[in-house]
This record gives structure tokens, C-alpha cells and sequence, in this order.
């Protein structure tokens, strides 16, 4: 079955018709200030399974670092996805809606994490960026 969400306000909506992959949680100070939030819950999508099902139009975008941004709703505020040389590169996992049948696999940059963050125990952590992939 496919993996939809949707922002706060209901405008946009988004299908992606497969897995989500790589699951991850950064708590490095940026991801802090793009998702609101004590870190970053976020999957990354392959950009042929994705499609928006409404409200594209209310789509607004920010480059964060060159080729990589994000898209959020411009009525209410959701950040959707993250966008590749404009392409669904991930998706927030706060809007996904119901389960899409993965969980955060690690937690990066814990070393700078916000003094006010409690962690949960039992999570796999990096004090800094990615595993290496092999
Ligand atoms: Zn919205
Ligand atoms: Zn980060």
C-alpha cells in the first residue's frame, strides 16, 4: 500500500508508491533550527515513487546548501520533504500519515545536541555524521 502524508493545515499532500529507506534522527544544530524540533526525523525517498497529490502550488522552497533544500507549506508551516537539485530527496517523518513501516535506524550528532534534550536510552548514536555505508 502506498505511504502518504500531509502537512499540518491539510493543503499538500504527497503518495509515495514504495519504501522509505534510511531512516535517521540528526541532533546537530542546524537540523535543530530546519525542523523545530529537538532534531530531525527524516527518510529518504526514491524521487520516482514520489508524487504530490494536491497542493503543489503551495509548495515554498529554501536552498539550505547548494543542490540541497526543503519544501514546506506556505499556509501553515510543515516541512514536507527535503529536495535534491529540486527533487524529493526525503521526507519528513513527522507527516507521514499512519505507519510506513520503518523506524529511525541511528541518531547523528549527538556531540551537539541541545542542552534541554534528553535522550532516550537503547538508540543507536554517532557523536558526529553518517556511519560509513558499505
Ligand atoms: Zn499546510
Ligand atoms: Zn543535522
Amino acid at each position: 500500500m502506498a505511504i502518504t502524508g500531509e502537512c499540518f493545515c491539510g493543503s499538500i499532500k504527497y503518495q509515495i508508491d514504495g519504501k522509505l529507506k534510511d531512516a535517521r534522527s540528526c541532533h546537530c544544530s542546524r537540523c535543530r533550527k530546519a525542523f523545530s524540533s529537538a532534531a530531525s526525523a527524516y527518510a529518504l525517498v526514491d524521487p520516482a515513487e514520489f508524487t504530490w497529490l494536491k497542493g503543489a502550488d503551495l509548495l515554498s522552497s529554501y536552498q539550505s546548501m547548494p543542490d540541497f533544500g526543503f519544501q514546506f507549506c506556505s499556509k501553515c508551516g510543515s516541512t514536507l520533504c527535503g529536495t535534491h537539485k529540486g527533487a524529493p530527496h526525503g521526507v519528513t517523518l513527522g507527516c507521514i500519515n499512519g505507519d510506513p513501516d520503518i523506524e529511525i535506524g541511528y541518531h547523528l550528532y549527538i556531540g551537539s545536541k541541545a542542552k534541554w534534550e534528553v535522550l532516550a536510552t537503547g538508540i543507536k548514536v554517532f557523536n558526529e555524521g553518517p556511519p560509513p555505508q558499505n
